[in-house]
């Protein structure tokens, strides 16, 4: 198990483990209701100081933070390595893409957050401006899949908006996130306080009325919670959920590099993504050599409990079984395995083979809910319009990919995708 919880009403332990190993990674307090109040105390009290920075400082500030996360990324990345069980190599790029946002956000915060005159009624004697103010406390819930990564794209301008932060991490990386806020308040300034825990301790935050708004990053279902809780307090609340993304691949695209991306976009972090890509719908005359060119490149992709693997565990307990299950019910109902499908013969950890479906049902579990897996479904259309209906026929639009002839088509495709996002 990589963590093991005991919180029922009084404090109690985290303890969370390397899903590759099974080590102990650290212990931390699994709080309750009333430490997390405590933590959001603390938060609040660091307020008033840091919001009355003017935004140049506040700006500067964000460098600071940024040399420190750099110096510090080596550590950081073991630690999210371990608790994740991702390669070190793949825990370096997340940690250190932080800093491209921390560089971006600390040059471009001032510009973003400058007064600005809006115009009123031409006959009235009135001037108007619209100024920008911190909300306070601002409560950040984040996921295990990218637990430095993730939380970082939201810290960055919560604090440069002048607000602190109270970060509740997946009980599943809590080492990781305790980490990240030494780092961040190592550059000079208490700025982000933990609260540790799991359900417990995200409901207690999402309901508080000390905590002005609300950044949640996780599931569909643990959202509905979550926005339950906000609406106590009728706290404002942004949500990032999960995917189940579509690559559109039409006749005349670059098939080699079509694959190429299919592949990584699903495999990459196990599949452990919000983004990744877990359907691949292609048209008619395209179709057998694209699912030749993904076997050929899924065949290439290492899969294991050595260091320079490509593709490491799963890091949820049981997340294996539930996702073997879905797949065999596929093949069951008539579903074709390209590849994979297997789970990996280890001493310790939950590995499956990069897993290649095609012909899906398409009531299919493995083809509607989101495996966070390494599990590509693969599904003919019978034209362009018909890709972009299968597309559109799940209700999971966190993005998509086009690949097509040429850009005209790929932008008339992606115009008409439900999607947050498209990738051409
Ligand atoms: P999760 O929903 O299980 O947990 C997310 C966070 O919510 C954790 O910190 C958890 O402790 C907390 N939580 C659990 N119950 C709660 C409750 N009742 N009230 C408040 N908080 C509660 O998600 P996960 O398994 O950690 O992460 C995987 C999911 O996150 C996937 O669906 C993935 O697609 C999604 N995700 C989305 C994005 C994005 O940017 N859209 C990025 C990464 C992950």
């Amino acid at each position: 198990m990589p963590s093991e919880t005991s919180n029922s009403g009084t404090t109690g332990v985290i303890r969370s483990t390397n899903p590759r190993t099974g080590d102990i990674v650290g212990e931390c307090t699994d709080m309750t209701a009333d430490d997390v109040e405590a933590v959001i105390a603390a938060a609040r009290a660091a307020t008033a100081e840091w919001a009355a920075k003017p935004i140049g400082n506040r700006a500067r500030h964000l460098r600071r933070i940024r040399r420190e996360w750099i110096r510090r990324a080596p550590e950081l990345a073991g630690v999210d390595a371990a608790e994740t069980g991702k390669s070190l190599i793949d825990a370096a790029y997340e940690v250190l893409a932080v800093s491209l946002n921390l560089d971006w956000c600390s040059w471009n915060a001032r510009r973003g957050l400058r007064d600005r005159r809006v115009s009123t009624f031409p006959t009235v004697p009135k001037r108007a401006r619209v100024e920008y103010g911190p909300y306070g406390v601002v409560g950040v819930i984040a996921p295990w899949n990218y637990p430095a990564g993730i939380p970082m794209q939201v810290i960055p301008w919560a604090l440069a908006a002048g607000n602190t932060v109270v970060l509740k991490p997946s009980e599943l990386a809590s080492q990781t996130g305790l980490l990240l806020a030494d780092i961040i308040n190592g550059a000079g300034e208490e700025l982000i306080h933990v609260a540790t825990g799991g359900a417990v301790a995200g409901a207690a935050l999402a309901s508080s009325p000390g905590i002005d708004k609300l950044e949640f990053t996780g599931s569909g279902s643990t959202a509905k919670h979550v926005l339950r809780g906000a609406a106590e307090n009728i706290t404002p609340v942004v949500m990032e959920l999960g995917g189940k993304d579509a690559l559109i691949v039409t006749d005349g695209a670059d098939i080699a590099a079509a694959a190429r991306t299919a592949v990584a976009a699903a495999f990459f972090n196990a599949g452990q993504t919000c983004m990744a890509t877990e359907r691949v719908i292609v048209t008619p005359g395209v179709h057998d050599e694209l699912v030749e060119a993904i076997r050929a490149e899924t065949a290439k992709v290492v899969v294991g409990p050595d260091p320079s693997s490509h593709v490491g565990p799963l890091t949820m307990p049981g997340s294996l079984r539930r996702v073997i299950a879905r797949i065999d019910d596929a093949v069951a109902d008539g579903a074709t395995l390209v590849a994979g499908g297997t789970r990996l013969s280890t001493d310790h950890g939950e590995y499956l083979e990069p897993t290649v479906l095609t012909d899906v049902p398409a009531h299919a579990d493995v083809l509607t809910e989101e495996n966070f897996a390494p599990v590509m479904c693969i599904q003919l259309a019978r034209d362009v319009d018909h890709a972009i209906d299968l597309s559109n026929a799940v209700d999971l639009g966190l993005s998509g990919s086009v690949f097509a002839a040429d850009l005209t088509e790929a932008r008339s495709i992606a115009r008409r995708l439900d999607t947050g996002g498209v990738v051409v």
